[in-house]
Formats: C-alpha cells, sequence, structure tokens
C-alpha cells in the first residue's frame, strides 16, 4: 500500500488505513470505522503528540545487485517516498535505526554509500539521529561512520517537549572492542559496562518518560542469534528506572512486538526487504502527554496503539 499523500490526523491515517486493511469496512470521508473507535478507545488523536518523530530502519543502502529479499539499490527510491510522507506529516525529528548502508567491496566503496545515502536523507528538513547497525560499520570504524553522518557520539540522550530520548549502541564485541574493519561476528552484539553505567545515571536524571532507540533487539532472549547478548542485564536497567515507555529497534528486519514489564519492545520492518515502493516500510511515532503512543506505520510497517 502506497502512503497517503496528504497530511493526515493519526486518528485520520488509523481510520483510512483500518479501511483499506479491511476491504469489508465502509467508510464514509473521514469518519471513524466502528474498529477505529474501538483500538483508539477514549483518546482524542485528533490532536498531533506532543512529539512526533519519523522512523526508518535497516536502508541497507548499496550499489550492487539485489542479494535474497534484499533490493539495495531500490533503498533510494522508497527514502524518497519516505522523505515525501514526513514533509506532509512533519515530525519534530527523525531516527535512523541503524544499518543505513550494507557492505562494499573496498572500504571506499562502503564510503560512497554512505555519501550517497547522506546525501539523499539530507532532503529530510528536520533533525535526524542515528543509531548504529552492525552493517554501518563492517568496514568504516565508529568515527568515520559518525564523521559520515554528522553526529559526534553513538550512544547518547536529548529531551525534546517534556520526553527524554535515548539512543544505544549495542555494536561492540563480548570484550568491549567497537565494531570495525571487520573484525567482528554479528551474533556478537553488547552494551559493554561503561555504556550500561551511563545509561543508568542518565535515567536517574532523567524526569521525563522515556522512549529507546537500538538497533540489536532488547526484549530476546540472551541465546537467539539477534539479540544484545546481556540484553537481560539492559532490561533490568530499563526496568528499574521506572520511566521507559518503550524500545523501537531494527535488525530482525521484521515486525515484532513484545511487553515485558510493562515496556513496550517494538521491532520494526527493514526498508530493504523486498522490491517495489509496496514492500516500503516506515512510520511517525506520535507520543501524548497522556502517555499514549501511537505507531502510524506505512506499508509493510505494523500499526501500534497503547494508552
Ligand atoms: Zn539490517
Amino acid at each position: 500500500m502506497k502512503p497517503q499523500s496528504q497530511s493526515q490526523s493519526p486518528m485520520e491515517s488509523l481510520a483510512r488505513r483500518a479501511f483499506l486493511k479491511n476491504g469489508a469496512l465502509i467508510l464514509s470521508g473521514l469518519a471513524l470505522s466502528p474498529l477505529s473507535r474501538t483500538v483508539l478507545g477514549s483518546i482524542n488523536t485528533n490532536k498531533r503528540g506532543a512529539v512526533r518523530i519519523g522512523l526508518v530502519t535497516d536502508l541497507h543502502y548499496a550499489d550492487k545487485a539485489p542479494a535474497g529479499s534484499r533490493h539495495y539499490r531500490e533503498t533510494l527510491g522508497k527514502l524518497k517516498e519516505a522523505a515525501s510522507q514526513f514533509q506532509s506529516d512533519r515530525p519534530d525529528f527523525v531516527v535512523f535505526q541503524g544499518d543505513l548502508i550494507d557492505s562494499g567491496k573496498s572500504l571506499e566503496q562502503e564510503k560512497l554509500h554512505l555519501q550517497t545515502v547522506v546525501h539523499a536523507i539530507s532532503s529530510i528538513p528536520y533533525p535526524k539521529y542515528y543509531v548504529l547497525g552492525n552493517h554501518c560499520v563492517d568496514q568504516l570504524k565508529k568515527a568515520e561512520f559518525l564523521q559520515g553522518v554528522g553526529q559526534k557520539n553513538s550512544f547518547y540522550s536529548f529531551d525534546q517537549n517534556g520526553f527524554h530520548f535515548v539512543v544505544l549502541d549495542s555494536c561492540f564485541k563480548s570484550d568491549g572492542t567497537p565494531y570495525g574493519r571487520k573484525n567482528f561476528t554479528w551474533t556478537d552484539a553488547n552494551i559493554p559496562p561503561e555504556e550500561l553505567a551511563w545509561l543508568q545515571t542518565d535515567l536517574k536524571k532523567t524526569t521525563f518518560p522515556t522512549i529507546v532507540f537500538a538497533h540489536q533487539p532488547l526484549d530476546l532472549k540472551d541465546t537467539d542469534s539477534h539479540a544484545v547478548k546481556n540484553s537481560s542485564e539492559v532490561r533490568k536497567v530499563l526496568e528499574q528506572s521506572g520511566k521507559v515507555a518503550a524500545v523501537f529497534q531494527g535488525h530482525s528486519h521484521h515486525n515484532k512486538y513484545s511487553e515485558i514489564k510493562g515496556i513496550h519492545y517494538c521491532t520494526m520492518v527493514a526498508m530493504v526487504e523486498g522490491s517495489g515502493l509496496d514492500n516500503n516500510g516506515y512510520s511517525t511515532l506520535d507520543v501524548y502527554e497522556d502517555g499514549s503512543l501511537i505507531l502510524n506505520g506505512f506499508c509493510k510497517q505494523k500499526d501500534y496503539h497503547w494508552s
């Protein structure tokens, strides 16, 4: 399904997508379907959230032929479509949740992949935040990737309109060595003790409800190949803070959701998967003052509404 070209409130989009996804529902104009009313409960989603965020993950841009279900070159067209949707939805910022690029034959080629995708992203006129993915730092070192996207740190936090946002970096080997120059296996993802200590302090300091962005999932068993190996330890820090509402993550390329001890863990679809714009996937997230969250997914990205 293609995104709507006009700006819509989350309620309008949800109503419209309820119609599109359930062909039997009949909508008159933008009136809510019975299904949407059930989904939305009593929350007034006519108004935009206190913060609106654009989310894109696993772009894997590379100038190379498709491999399996990954269509590397098509990312640029999909990104253009997401950019035009963001232009109408006007997010406060956009988060790229990792694996911005895919490997090149050489370090030079990989640098070109990064330059090309960063140039494409530059058409999005909102602040951008980047999460490191394993493919971002395959041959590139972290400092090179960060310089390429114009960002200082690989893990950090910031505030916006009464909410706190944390970006984590799980691209470290078990011994704490940062990924880079093909020195790692992708299944060995870890949040080292220093970053965990920083996270604990950061969450202690904030007085705001918090949302976390990560690349490798934090809701899987430590033994799962896609998991951050010490994710149970990380979850404990998130849970003990009592401030984290949700974690948005990528890496495994498919829609997935779980709730653990009151925290929502949402894995987003990868932009690189599948050929053609119907296989695109990206979203906007509205965060409301009453704590509700509405994820408005486009194309293959699922919608969620949590209150
Ligand atoms: Zn990926």
